[in-house]
């Protein structure tokens, strides 16, 4: 808001989940109570984990009146799901930890078997900021974990553990095609997960070529034109950890002193065009 307003934009804060569509026409329209919401020039979705599935359907529909959305509701839905994420990034050749996952239960061992064996991490396929992801140090408590999440018939994938990372992970924030700051988040004293949330401190970092090349490319195959590329330094290169379609921008300005906000404002001066979405809210 305040970068947008700094540059001369008139800006708004729209409350997504008291938006209502009407959908029935051939003028698709978005209201805010009884304020019928147009002449947008483009939206930046800032969409909530638990809201993916009403905030892409309001993104979507200004997407289908020819707004230009910061980062489409395609590309957004991809980045939510971590097991679409890892297939879609492993199919273009990025670097990725060894993931595997099952619906049968029959092939938990299978599942520890080709992450490496123990330990192995546990993740919930729609968890954020660490709640869900688990280090299982042996086989067997791999094996409990992955029964106690199946029991809640919650959807898991394991993982290879990156013991190297150090509980460290990088996050390069992506603008457009570039990596515009980089920082290191390290996990507390004892932690092996870096989110912030967790407890984690962020410095900033020199990322190498390769670990920029990773990001933007990661980015590039989810679609998305602004996004938080996380990364870990692993034996074989960078590999991605997840790609975030709305990335927090306090941590990284503060750590790193630069004003990503305004470079994200500037991408949209230069390439928010009236129905310039790549699906127009098809995908
Ligand atoms: P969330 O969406 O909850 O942030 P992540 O997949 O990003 O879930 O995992 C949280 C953190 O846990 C990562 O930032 C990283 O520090 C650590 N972590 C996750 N998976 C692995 C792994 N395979 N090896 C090493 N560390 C991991
Ligand atoms: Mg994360």
């Amino acid at each position: 808001m305040e970068a947008g307003e700094e540059l001369g934009h008139e800006m708004r804060v729209i409350d997504y989940l008291k938006c209502h569509m009407n959908i029935a026409t051939h003028r698709p329209s978005i209201y805010l109570g009884d304020e019928e919401l147009k002449d947008y020039d483009a939206v930046i979705p800032r969409i909530g984990a638990s809201h993916t599935f009403f905030g892409t359907a309001v993104v979507r529909q200004f997407e289908m009146m020819g707004v230009f959305p910061l980062n489409e509701s395609v590309a957004i839905s991809r980045s939510r799901d971590k097991l679409r994420s890892v297939q879609l990034l492993a199919r273009k050749g990025v670097g990725l930890p060894v993931t595997s996952f099952a619906h049968d239960p029959k092939a938990t061992q299978h599942l520890i078997k080709t992450c490496g064996g123990a330990p192995i991490v546990v993740k919930l396929l729609e968890g954020t900021q660490g709640v869900g992801v688990v280090l299982a140090e042996t086989a067997k408590a791999a094996e409990s974990v992955i029964e106690a999440f199946r029991g809640l018939n919650a959807n898991i994938m394991a993982q290879e553990f990156i013991k190297e990372a150090g509980g460290a992970d990088i996050r390069c924030l992506v603008v457009g095609g570039k990596v515009v700051a980089a920082m290191k988040r390290q996990g507390k004293e004892g932690e092996f997960r870096s989110n912030l949330h967790r407890g984690g401190s962020a410095t900033v970092i020199k990322i190498t070529p390769e670990e920029r090349s990773t990001a933007v490319r990661a980015a590039g195959v989810m679609g998305l034109n602004v996004a938080g590329v996380d990364l870990l330094r692993s034996n074989h290169g960078p590999v991605i950890m997840e790609v975030n379609s709305s990335p927090g921008l306090e941590g990284i300005e503060t750590a790193t002193n630069k004003n990503v906000a305004a470079t994200i404002i500037k991408f949209l001066e230069t390439d928010a065009k009236e129905g310039k979405t790549k699906t127009r809210g098809k995908g």
